[in-house]
């Protein structure tokens, strides 16, 4: 009786206990992002129904996690990115907050109602969800799961149970939401502050390649260059090999004709190509011509143009930077230019057109990193759209 009160009915030791810590953070975290993130929220794979249930129960019983508000809440997130709106963004709230206070933000919006109802289409809404799940006893599930864990392995249970209710508030809405907005690398010159933390994804399933993800976020796998690694997508892979699951959209490497997709796909490589090729040697060249420009014009002149047009304080500093140096000023209209290519509301064999149009001036700009970039995307315009995506991809 006295080994039961003090070790539960198992009895295990505290490493077991850690082991299974390890385990069930890393099933949930799993969870959040094949179900509730790549499935739920942007469609770009089909769980099989039965897998979809599994991860609704388990989330369920893990977190308390509500699928339509998740799913609002981060739909939300991608179409304020980083602007007026965006629930829980470094860049208005600070990282601290982000960071330490990222359930409390999480919290707000998704109790917001407007949010729920313009961004929560298409999620679970049988009876199970309506009174279970996201019904009015939707805590019973991490109760029980204390219960189950207290009883098993007695008062250790308890403790084991209070760090995993932390798991899912520090990994999910601390890291990826915060550091995934603020530290890492960037491939590619999307237009918010996403970061990949960094180049495997192994703890948060994947989501650490979050700028990747930002750049194409109908896709299933967020991993796109050589040495990155998104251990989501390997278990999809699994998944869609025993017939699991239906992977829908991947990026950039299985474009077969020029669709609004591809279109999109192939933009945001083609704004990385346009940092490396044209942007970076550019400035190299003018600094190497004595250009001394402070810390703060550096951070404004690499900044994504859409951030920036908010401030007009910053504005009249990059201004006057870039009227200092013609060059400058040429390269990066090219690029405010370029970004406006893909943001008109125009059908994809228009924005092709823009783009071809864009190409002829830059061919003519008289700088000539410029001039070489525009030639070089010529030749791959010529290409069928699949062959463009992959070469864009590989350079
Ligand atoms: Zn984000
Ligand atoms: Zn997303």
């Amino acid at each position: 009786m006295n080994a039961f009160l003090s070790h539960g009915l198992l009895g295990w030791p505290l490493w077991a206990l850690i082991g299974v810590w390890l385990l069930t953070l890393h099933l949930t975290v799993v969870a959040v992002s094949l179900y509730l993130h790549r499935d739920q929220t942007h469609r770009a794979v089909k769980l099989h129904p039965v897998v979809r249930h599994l991860c609704r129960f388990w989330l369920w019983l893990t977190t308390a996690t509500v699928t339509r508000e998740w799913v609002a809440v981060h739909r939300r997130h991608h179409s304020t990115v980083d602007h007026e709106g965006d629930p829980h963004s470094p860049r208005l709230f600070g990282l601290r907050t982000v960071l330490f206070g990222g359930v409390g933000l999480y919290r707000r919006a998704a109790e917001d109602s407007d949010t729920l109802k313009t961004y929560g289409q298409g999620t679970p809404d049988d009876w199970l969800e309506r009174w279970v799940y996201a019904g009015p006893v939707n805590i019973i599930g991490i109760l029980l799961l204390m219960g189950l864990e207290v009883l098993l392995f007695g008062p250790l249970g308890l403790t084991l149970w209070a760090v995993q209710m932390m798991g899912i508030p520090v990994l999910a809405a601390g890291v990826v939401n915060g550091l995934g907005h603020a530290v890492g690398y960037r491939n590619f010159d999307t237009p918010d502050l996403s970061h990949n933390i960094v180049p495997w994804g192994l703890v948060c399933g994947g989501e650490e390649l979050h700028n990747n993800h930002h750049a194409f976020p109908g896709s299933a796998r967020f991993s796109q260059r050589h040495g990155e690694f998104d251990i989501g997508w390997f278990y999809l892979r699994i998944l869609s090999a025993l017939g699991l699951a239906q992977i829908e959209r991947l990026a950039a490497t299985d474009g077969q004709s020029v669709s609004l997709q591809d279109l999109m796909a192939y933009r945001a490589h083609l704004m990385s190509r346009y940092l490396k090729e044209v942007l970076r040697p550019t400035w190299r060249n003018v600094r190497r011509d004595g250009f001394r420009p402070t810390r703060r014009c550096r951070r404004l002149f690499w900044l994504s143009p859409k951030l920036l047009g908010e401030s007009a304080e910053d504005r009249a500093t990059l201004d006057s930077v870039l009227d200092s140096q013609p060059v400058l000023r040429t390269v990066y209209d090219f690029r405010v230019r370029l970004g406006h290519v893909w943001e008109s509301g125009a059908h994809a064999a228009q924005r092709l057109e823009e783009l071809r149009e864009w190409l002829s001036q830059a061919r003519t700009s008289g700088v000539r990193q410029l001039e070489h970039f525009s030639e070089r995307v010529h030749l791959l315009l010529e290409q069928p759209a699949s062959q463009i995506l992959s070469e864009a991809a590989g350079g």
